[in-house]
């Protein structure tokens, strides 16, 4: 049987610890310079979005359909949101410029952790399954890796900036590990559109929360209604206590007393929490 990529990582990539040591020095110099930008599937986690659609003052809608691929792929228990490549012979990045990228300080997760990157063995069934760095191959030749500065994977995160975004992508890892998720059939198409709603098109989740029903419904803090109505951050932090309710039945939100009433007559209970 042939073994999928994240197997033969799992199995063949040698681990890197946060001391282990690399070398890499990315510099405009080189003829490879901006060769990697382009070809490439870069899935793009919610707070990536954030961080781009942010960046380029845009919309999230608007980033989206700009920006990225239609995110329902049959086959996936998740939709799946990839940065779309441009239309050319490079099939080129479109924030990639001749001086290099035009997003740098917000550019996603995976273009700050090249060269590299992360496999794990954590599933729903195994939470403490092992987690590890390795040295991407690339089938382009990437020279800044055969010479430059010493990094270790520790170094190289901080310098990169990448802590605040693993930090921002736990939630989104702990909901695709979730145990009904991954031992399910998926979402199904309409859970799917809501959680793409609620974590990647932000300014829609939010109209959604202020033009509906949904404060007269559940009872939330005038604190979290006033942060969420600006800030996007908390606003995905909300959206993933959301979809923890709303997909799990989690006890992460609490139906307004009058409404829960209404529900418990409909549905003929007692109590109803
Ligand atoms: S191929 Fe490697 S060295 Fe060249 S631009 Fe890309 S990351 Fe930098
Ligand atoms: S986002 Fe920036 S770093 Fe990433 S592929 Fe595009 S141009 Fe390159």
């Amino acid at each position: 049987m042939v073994k999928s990529w994240k197997e033969t990582i799992l199995k063949e990539y040698p681990r890197l610890s946060p001391g282990s040591k690399f070398r890499f020095s990315c510099r405009k110099e080189l003829s490879c310079f901006t060769q990697c930008c382009g070809d490439v599937n870069i899935f793009l986690s919610p707070y990536d979005v954030l961080r781009m659609k942010r960046a380029l003052k845009l919309s999230s809608g608007k980033f989206l359909e700009k920006y990225t691929l239609p995110p329902f792929l049959a086959d996936q228990k998740l939709p799946m949101v990839l940065l779309k490549m441009k239309d050319d012979a490079r099939k080129s990045c479109p924030f990639v410029t001749p001086e290099g990228c035009s997003i740098y300080e917000d550019r996603p997760w995976s273009c700050r952790m090249y060269p590299l990157g992360m496999a794990s063995s954590k599933t729903a069934q195994r939470a403490d399954g092992e987690e590890f760095c390795f040295i991407v191959e690339e089938e382009f030749s990437c020279l800044g890796l055969k010479e430059g500065q010493e990094w270790t994977v520790e170094e190289w995160w901080k310098d990169q900036g990448i802590d605040i975004y693993n930090q921002k992508n736990e939630p989104y890892k702990e909901l695709t590990l979730h145990k009904l998720l991954v031992e399910g059939k998926g979402l199904g198409p309409a859970k799917s559109q809501m959680l793409y709603l609620t974590l990647y098109d932000l300014d829609r989740f939010r109209k959604l929360i202020f033009e509906s029903s949904f404060l007269s419904r559940f009872e939330i803090e005038d604190e979290v209604i006033k942060k969420i109505k600006k800030d996007d951050e908390a606003l995905l932090d909300f959206g993933f206590d959301w979809l923890r309710f709303s997909l799990f039945a989690e006890n992460t939100f609490k139906i307004k007393g009058e409404v829960a009433e209404e529900k418990k007559k409909e549905l003929g209970l007692d109590s109803i929490e």
